[in-house]
C-alpha cells in the first residue's frame, strides 16, 4: 500500500478551494459583463512577461509544501491580469473580431465539462458528447434540406482542421491513388481551386497535403468580392489545359475579409462538370442556417459535398467548436480510412462515436456548450442575435455610405462592414496608411476595438458586428471619433495629408 497523497496535492484539490476560486472568478466576470469599453489594452510583451512572472510562486525553492496553499489574492491577481489583457468581447464597442460574446450559460457549461469531462472521440468516455453531435445534426437537417441518416455531421476543433479533414475526404474519394501512391496515374497534376479571398487555412491546404502550392487554381472575384462563376469557369478550363486535375473546389460562405458569400449553386454546377468535390468553408456565415431570414443567403449550400461552420463564431459558444457536414454519410469515413478494420467492427456504441472519422484523438466536448444553449433557449435565440447583427451591418453600411467623407466597400452579405475614412485633402495613395494609423489610434484610445484588412493591397477598416448590444448610435460615436482623430492629425500636419512637407529632424 502507498501512503495517501501528499498534503499539498490534497490541498490543491480541496472542494473548498474550488468554491473559493469560483467565487473570485464569478465576481470578476460579473464586472466584465457590465463593461462598456471594448478596447484592448496592449502591454509590451516583455513587460507583460515580467508582470505575469511576478505572480508565480517560486518553483525553484525546492518542493515547499507551504507554497502550495491556495492564495486567494494571487488567484484574483491571475484572473485580473487575464481579463485586463484580453479582448473585451462582452462590450458592445468591441468590433474587431469574428468571435463574439458567448452565451454565458455556454461558458458555464464549459467549466462543468472541464471538471467532469467527456472526451468526445469514443462513446465509452464521452457518452453525452457523442449523442449531442447526433442531436445537433438532427436540428440542422431540416435547415439544410438533408435527411437524417443520409448525411453526417462531426464536431471538431476549428474550421482550419475541418477544412483539412474535408479536403482529405475529397482527395481520397476522387483521387484514391494520390493517397496510396503519392501520385496520380497519367500526366495530370492534382490541383485544388480556391477563391482569391480564401482564408489562409484554405490556402495552406495544397502545401499540407502535398498537392503543392503551385497547383492552387485561384478563382477570381467579382466586384462584391464573391467568386465570379464565369471567371471561375475560365480559370478551371485553363487549368485543365495545363493538365491540372482540379479535384476540389473550395468556396466561402462568409469570407474572413468582408463576409462575402460565394454563389454556391453555380459553383456546385461547375464542380459537377469538372468531377470535383465542392467544399464550402462556411466558418463565418454557415450559422445563418438557423435563421429563417438569413438562410436564403446560403442557397446552394445543400449541393456541397461538405461544409463546415464555426459555432464559436456566429453561434456564440466558447472556442473551439466547429461543425463539419458531409452530404453523403459514407464520405465521413474517407479522410482517415486506415481505421477501416475498426469501423467494420461496428457495434451500437461505435456507430455513435467520431474517433475514427476525426483528426483529433482527445477531443474537447465543445459540442455540449452548443447543445446546452440550444437545449435551453432553442434555435430562436441564435436566430434573433444573428438577425440583429446582420441587420445592424446593413444599417451601418448605409449610414457610412451616406457620409461624404467615408468610402464603403460593397454592401455586406454578412455581419462584416469594411470602409475607409477619406478626409478632404487625403490623396488616394495615402488612404491605406491613414486607415492603419486610425486603427492604431482607435486601439490606443481604448473605447473601441476595430480591425483592418488588406483588400488587394489596400488597407481598409473592418467592423465585425457581433454583439447584440451594439447600436447604430454606437457606430455614430465611432464615426465622430474617427473624424476627431483625423482632424487632430491634420492640425498636427500629419505627413499623410501633406506629402510634400519636409520635416526637420
Ligand atoms: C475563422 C475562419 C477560419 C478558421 O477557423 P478556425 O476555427 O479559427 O480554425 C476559416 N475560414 C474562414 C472563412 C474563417 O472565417
Amino acid at each position: 500500500m502507498t501512503s495517501p497523497a501528499p498534503v499539498s496535492v490534497e490541498a490543491a484539490y480541496d472542494a473548498e478551494v474550488f468554491s473559493h476560486a469560483v467565487d473570485i472568478a464569478r465576481s470578476r466576470l460579473r464586472q466584465c459583463l457590465r463593461d462598456q469599453t471594448g478596447g484592448v489594452t496592449l502591454v509590451p510583451p516583455k513587460r507583460l512577461m515580467e508582470e505575469a512572472r511576478s505572480l508565480m510562486v517560486d518553483s525553484h525553492m525546492g518542493q515547499d509544501i507551504a507554497a502550495v496553499q491556495f492564495d486567494p489574492e494571487r488567484f484574483a491577481a491571475l484572473v485580473d491580469l487575464h481579463i485586463r489583457t484580453g479582448i473585451k468581447v462582452y462590450s458592445p464597442t468591441a468590433l474587431a473580431r469574428q468571435f463574439s460574446f458567448v452565451f454565458p450559460v455556454s461558458a458555464v457549461f464549459n467549466l462543468v465539462s472541464a471538471i467532469a469531462p467527456q472526451p468526445a472521440s469514443f462513446y465509452e468516455a464521452g457518452q453525452l458528447a457523442n449523442v449531442a453531435d447526433k442531436l445537433i445534426a438532427e436540428q440542422f437537417a431540416p435547415l439544410i434540406g438533408w435527411k437524417t441518416g443520409e448525411f453526417e455531421m462531426l464536431s471538431t476543433s476549428g474550421a482550419s482542421l475541418a477544412n483539412l479533414t474535408a479536403i482529405l475526404a475529397a482527395r481520397n474519394s476522387i483521387l484514391p491513388d494520390l493517397r496510396m501512391q503519392g501520385r496520380v496515374i497519367g500526366k495530370a497534376r492534382p490541383a485544388v481551386a480556391v477563391g482569391a479571398d480564401a482564408h489562409f487555412s484554405v490556402k495552406r491546404l495544397a502545401g499540407i497535403i502535398g498537392v503543392g502550392e503551385d497547383n492552387i487554381v485561384s478563382l477570381p472575384l467579382d466586384s462584391a468580392r464573391r467568386i465570379c462563376p464565369i471567371a471561375a469557369k475560365h480559370a478551371l478550363l485553363n487549368a485543365a489545359r495545363q493538365d491540372k486535375r482540379v479535384f476540389c473546389i473550395i468556396a466561402a460562405a462568409g469570407s474572413t475579409s468582408v463576409g462575402a458569400i460565394d454563389p454556391l449553386s453555380e459553383l456546385a454546377s461547375l464542380a459537377r462538370e469538372h468531377q470535383a468535390w465542392l467544399h464550402v468553408d462556411a466558418a463565418h456565415s454557415g450559422a445563418f442556417l438557423v435563421s429563417d431570414r438569413l438562410r436564403p443567403r446560403l442557397k446552394g449550400l445543400e449541393l456541397a459535398d461538405s461544409f463546415c461552420l464555426d459555432a464559436h463564431k456566429n453561434l456564440f459558444v466558447p472556442a473551439l467548436c466547429t461543425l463539419l457536414f458531409y452530404r453523403d454519410k459514407a464520405s465521413a469515413g474517407r479522410p482517415f480510412p486506415e481505421t477501416d478494420s475498426y469501423v467494420a467492427d461496428v457495434d451500437e456504441h461505435a456507430s455513435f462515436e467520431s474517433g475514427h472519422k476525426n483528426f483529433e484523438c482527445t477531443k474537447p466536448p465543445a459540442i455540449l456548450n452548443l447543445w446546452t444553449t440550444w437545449g435551453l433557449f432553442g434555435r430562436a435565440v441564435f436566430a434573433a442575435k444573428l438577425d440583429h447583427i446582420v441587420e445592424l451591418a446593413r444599417m451601418t453600411y448605409h449610414f457610412l455610405a451616406n457620409q461624404p467623407d467615408f468610402i464603403v466597400e460593397p454592401e455586406p452579405d454578412s455581419n462584416i462592414v469594411c470602409f475607409s475614412y477619406r478626409p478632404h485633402g487625403c490623396t488616394l495613395e495615402h488612404l491605406g496608411p491613414l486607415q492603419k494609423e486610425l486603427h492604431d489610434r482607435i486601439r490606443a484610445d481604448g473605447r473601441f476595438f476595430v480591425s483592418t484588412v488588406d483588400l488587394d493591397g489596400r488597407s481598409v477598416l473592418r467592423l465585425v458586428l457581433s454583439h447584440h448590444g451594439t447600436t447604430l448610435d454606437i457606430i455614430g460615436e465611432l464615426v465622430e471619433m474617427i473624424r476627431g482623430m483625423a482632424d487632430g492629425l491634420l492640425a498636427a500636419d500629419y505627413p499623410l495629408f501633406q506629402k510634400e512637407r519636409v520635416y526637420a529632424p
